[in-house]
């Protein structure tokens, strides 16, 4: 799920057909380490020494990896680190606190993270999808369609890419430490399930298996790809789940998310309280605000209605996203006084509810017009 965007006149030529990414140290379990060492013809812990400089020094650079024999350290590097990402353009905006990275994959797919350093917080957020099969109209990577899934390392390697920004001090502030990683870059992260949970686990185990991250700190979203929410509900690692909804009843919600006319908002509703009722984390409800289109008062009492059903116990809070105001476009952002009347309305029937900040605005921040703009 990409932040909602408006919609451009998109180019996007799809490289098919150019084989699967370099297999890299992320893509590998224990079992598999083992099997690359002996491949390498080295010892498995040679294999733990670069674990231990990717996900615990954030290091990819092999002549930094002083501890490897110099005369093998560029093969063994090579081997379980190859590049995955090229690097096409940096955009900053918030004073640097917001760098959007535009990369180029093996195959020529363009994808884009962008990492937002707050006072409290620094978070990545990443794409898992290079395009999006999803055709949700508002949103300029959904026009483009689906090139390909990514591979775990190339979610992962955008993570580490950004801790080594955090703790490098690239990043006004100082060295810090990343946080948190949301998947609402471009993408639809349940479409790519056995990837996006394998990099989810590469996120919260300990260094040097991973990068250590909680898993409480990881947003995973979805359009509502109900049977993939019943399966991330059962894998024992309770991040948060965000349903970006947009809608409250079936008629709107068909046209703004159009797989609803697969799983209904009561399916995606009901598989979203089930997640939160198995993994005790509230569940994010995710909704663009679109001047007239989905931001009248009637369907915030709606919206609420729907909630409620499933009770007050605290499982959900919604999380109103502005759109980037587009003059002259049907998806353009919703008046401030009707926000501000959705919000009251939703809190006075006792839904928690934020409005997301809009961080890097004046760099076409919303997901998919990177990528638009270069194809
Ligand atoms: S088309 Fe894909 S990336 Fe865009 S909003 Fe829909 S699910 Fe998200």
């Amino acid at each position: 799920m990409t932040e909602p965007t408006r919609a451009l006149p998109l180019v996007l030529t799809p490289p098919k057909g150019r084989g699967k990414p370099p297999r890299h140290l992320a893509d590998l379990d224990a079992t598999e380490r083992k099997a690359a060492a002996a491949d390498l013809g080295e010892p498995v812990f040679r294999v733990k020494q670069v674990a231990h400089h990717y996900f615990a020094r954030l290091e990819r650079d092999p002549a930094q990896m002083t501890d490897l024999p110099a005369a093998s350290r560029d093969r063994i590097a090579g081997a379980l680190l190859p590049d995955l990402l090229d690097q096409v353009r940096v955009m900053e905006a918030d004073g640097g606190t917001t760098r959007k990275t535009l990369w180029r994959l093996f195959d020529g797919s363009l994808v884009e993270s962008v990492l937002m350093r707050y006072p409290d917080r620094a978070t990545i957020c990443v794409s898992s999808q290079a395009g999006c099969g999803m055709a949700c109209p508002f949103c300029a990577t959904g026009q483009g369609g689906l090139q390909r899934n990514m591979s775990t390392a190339e979610i992962i390697d955008q993570v580490v890419d950004g801790a080594a920004a955090m703790a490098k001090g690239l990043v006004p502030g100082g060295p810090g430490r990343l946080s948190n990683v949301v998947f609402m870059g471009m993408g639809e992260p349940m479409a790519n399930y056995k990837a996006v949970i394998g990099a989810v686990r590469r996120m919260v185990a300990p260094a040097p298996d991973g990068l250590g991250l909680s898993a409480r700190n990881i947003t995973v979203s979805t359009v509502g790809l109900v049977p993939r929410m019943k399966q991330l509900a059962t894998e024992g690692i309770p991040v948060t789940l965000a349903l970006s909804l947009h809608a409250p009843d079936d008629e709107l919600r068909n046209e703004l998310v159009p797989i609803n006319t697969r799983f209904s908002v009561a399916e995606v509703v009901e598989a979203a309280w089930e997640y939160a009722k198995v993994t005790k984390r509230r569940v994010s409800i995710e909704y663009a605000m679109m001047r007239d289109i989905n931001d009248q008062a009637w369907r915030a009492d709606m919206l609420a209605d729907v909630l409620n059903s499933y009770g007050d116990w605290g499982w959900v809070h919604v999380n109103l996203i502005p759109l980037n105001p587009t003059p002259g476009s049907k998806w353009t952002a919703s008046r401030p006084e009707d926000e501000r009347e959705f919000v009251r309305r939703l809190v006075a029937r006792g839904i928690p509810t934020t409005v997301r900040d809009t961080r890097g605005s004046d760099i076409d921040g919303a997901c998919g017009q990177l990528a638009a703009a270069d194809a």
